[in-house]
């Protein structure tokens, strides 16, 4: 049978989930909800949490912190979040913007994650209540190379250094069906500029492995370059390094590795999709 239980605070829902592992936290529970619905998840609690903290955002300064309980509309309605704008629209539709939360995006399997991936671009950190590295902000990169053997753990919250210019960055999500279809792929990059070259870049991947990953081989490609052809041919060449992508329903893993090159270098130019 499923229990519900409300927890007024993370850290009652942190200690719960470290000491009974039947228990489930429910962020937004746009997917554990389908897995109760489709009786896939029949055993255990179902943890949620009321603490305001935990949808809290600050959005004021250098460093945003979001709470992982934070939605997709929450994002969608701050306006000092404009540059995250397009990775939580990208988000299924407005209901599920509406209760989809930040923290539940990075349990989400390939090929959801979409907002994942923009946090990947721009070198976000995850504290963690409970679990794997608890306390201490981790990158995101590292925290989704656990995610799979971490167990339970709690997003208490996603640290994010706010772009210099929110122009430098950029995410596209390709998909069949607009405008809410499932990602074929999905493509995020902060590119800033330093003397008319790109310095310190950052390119993130979404449903080109099994989590979101990073495109070290374009970005090494484009690293103290001018965003010129040359460049983009460079950064087209090295795009598939790394990548896994799976077979879905959505589309083959040939199509991916086919078309993720092509979106990559329309990114870069600036081209419309
Ligand atoms: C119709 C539909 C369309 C969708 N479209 C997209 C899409 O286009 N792109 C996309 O990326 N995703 C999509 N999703 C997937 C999903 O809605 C999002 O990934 C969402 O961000 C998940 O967040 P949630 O809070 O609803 O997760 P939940 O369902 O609450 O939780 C999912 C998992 O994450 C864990 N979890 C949640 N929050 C936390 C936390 N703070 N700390 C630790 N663990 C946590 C839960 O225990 C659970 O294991 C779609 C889902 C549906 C049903």
């Amino acid at each position: 049978m499923l229990a519900v239980r409300s927890c007024a605070t993370l850290s009652e829902a942190a200690g719960i989930l470290s000491g009974d592992r039947q228990a489930v936290l429910i962020g937004g529970g746009t997917l554990v909800m389908r897995d109760v619905n489709e009786g896939k998840l029949t055993e255990g609690t179902l943890l949620r949490v009321t603490d305001p903290a935990f949808r809290r955002i600050d959005a004021g300064g250098g460093r945003i912190e979001l709470g992982g309980g934070v939605t997709m509309g929450q994002i969608l309605a701050t306006r000092e979040l404009a540059f995250l704008h397009a990775p939580a629209r990208a988000i299924g539709g407005p209901a599920v913007r509406n209760m989809a939360s930040v923290g539940g995006n990075l349990f989400a399997s390939a090929p959801y994650g979409d907002f994942a991936v923009a946090l990947l671009a721009l070198d976000a950190q995850v504290v963690v209540q409970s679990g794997f590295g608890s306390g201490r902000a981790t990158p995101l990169e590292e925290f989704l190379s656990a995610r799979e053997r971490m167990g339970t753990a709690l997003v208490a919250t996603i640290q994010i250094p706010r772009p210099a210019s929110p122009g430098d960055f950029h995410f596209r999500k390709i998909s069949r069906v607009k405008p809410k279809g499932i990602s074929v792929l999905s493509i995020a990059a902060h590119l800033p500029l330093a003397g008319g070259r790109v310095s310190q870049t950052r390119v993130a991947y979404g449903a080109m492995a099994p989590t979101p990953i990073r495109a070290r081989g374009v970005e090494r490609a484009l690293e103290g370059k001018a965003l010129d052809a040359a460049a983009i041919a460079a950064a087209k060449q090295a795009a598939l390094e790394g990548c896994r992508p799976a077979t879905d329903a959505i589309a083959s893993e040939w199509y991916r590795r086919e078309v993720l090159p092509v979106h990559l270098g329309r990114l870069l130019a600036g081209e419309p999709r």
